[in-house]
């Protein structure tokens, strides 16, 4: 595979151009190009420089394979990357804006009990600009521009541990939001862990406020481990004080991901637990019930069960919604569609 020029901060850019001997004002004319997700043959620039940049980069890095939509506005895309890579996303459209899903790695080495895209484990991890890339394909193919964007949000909760791969998911977050770009603000950004402690921490002195997500899905570190192997390397207590330092240096309230598993953490008990755990602390917690996965023989609970759940935390005193599971006419939960389609041997 060659190398990818969407990897490259502004500055990179206009360092790469000027030793070429080209003019500055190039960078500019290949960054704008490259973030309105053009190919780097469809560049504006002189044929000589674009044969150039065409021997060592990849003139697409990711391409749109296909896309799924689903009755409520959905839609799912499926990208392939240069190596012939699959991995999926998908575009939520709401009333303040779109917010799509992005994958951080092909595959996860994670082992989560309910979750489809570390079936096949960790094949390897994106770079930033192939994260970057599929923001780029999709704000392009809904018509969006760098001034009207069809992308307003964007979630790291696409397959793969961003925490995992960290240094191209913060390298792919500066230029997600870097001036001259797409230029998402890091306030309409979500990132999701299973929680990895020393990266949370780590985290939270880069200096880019974005909401902090923590897959927490247990009460205790007993029942964690269950259904989420990471729990043998870091307690909920470590996750709670790495979630407080995080508030601390920058302001933003985190939010927990618990998703609702018949016999497993689902009880009212559970529910009271949980809310004494999180008691007075400034976080949201974000329900959703179960996708099944068929692989696995975990069960979601009912519409009724995550209800009552819901409405035990909020009465005692917590900040929580229920998620509507969008899209899951098409294939909604993690992993599932790349794992349809290899299986399918569409490749
Ligand atoms: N690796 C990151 C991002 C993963 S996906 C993390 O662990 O947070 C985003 C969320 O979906 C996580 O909270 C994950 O635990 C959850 N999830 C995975 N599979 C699911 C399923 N089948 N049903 C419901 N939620 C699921």
């Amino acid at each position: 595979m060659k190398k990818i020029l969407q990897d490259l901060s502004f500055g990179e850019l206009l360092a790469l151009v000027e030793s070429g001997g080209e003019k500055p004002f190039r960078a500019k004319q290949i960054f704008e190009g490259l973030m309105q997700g053009k190919r780097i043959s469809s560049l504006p620039v002189p044929a000589p420089m674009r044969e150039r940049l065409l021997s060592e980069y990849e003139d697409e890095p990711v391409a749109i394979r296909e896309v799924f939509t689903s009755k409520d506005g959905t839609k799912k895309f499926l990208f392939a990357l240069a190596d012939g890579n699959l991995v999926e996303g998908v575009l939520m459209k709401y009333q303040y804006g779109n917010t799509q899903c992005v994958s951080t790695q092909v595959g996860c080495r994670m082992g989560c009990k309910f979750c489809a895209s570390t079936l096949g484990g960790r094949v390897r991890d994106l770079s930033a600009g192939e994260i970057l890339g599929q923001i780029l394909a999709v704000n392009r193919s809904e018509g969006g521009t760098l001034k009207d964007r069809a992308v307003t949000n964007v979630v790291l909760m696409g397959s793969g541990e961003p925490f995992d791969n960290y240094d191209s998911v913060v390298r792919f977050l500066r230029n997600l939001t870097a001036e001259g770009g797409i230029r998402i603000s890091a306030r309409n950004v979500s990132l999701s862990t299973c929680g990895l402690v020393p990266q949370m921490k780590q985290f939270a002195l880069e200096g880019i406020p974005l909401t902090l997500t923590v897959s927490l899905h247990a009460v205790t570190d007993g029942e964690r481990r269950r259904t989420m192997p990471i729990a043998n390397r870091y307690s909920i207590a470590e996750i709670l004080a790495a979630c407080d330092e995080y508030f601390e240096k920058t302001g933003r309230r985190y939010i927990f991901e618990y998703s609702l598993i018949e016999g497993e953490n689902a009880d009212m008990g559970h529910a009271e637990s949980l809310a004494r755990l999180l008691r007075g602390k400034p976080c949201h917690v974000n329900l959703i019930r179960l996708n099944e996965v068929k692989e696995r023989n975990l069960k979601g609970t009912s519409e009724e069960t995550a209800q009552k759940f819901l409405e035990t935390l909020q009465q005692m005193g917590i900040s929580a919604t229920l998620r509507r599971s969008m899209g899951s006419d098409i294939g909604g939960a993690c992993g599932q569609l790349r794992a349809r389609y290899i299986e399918g041997g569409q490749r």
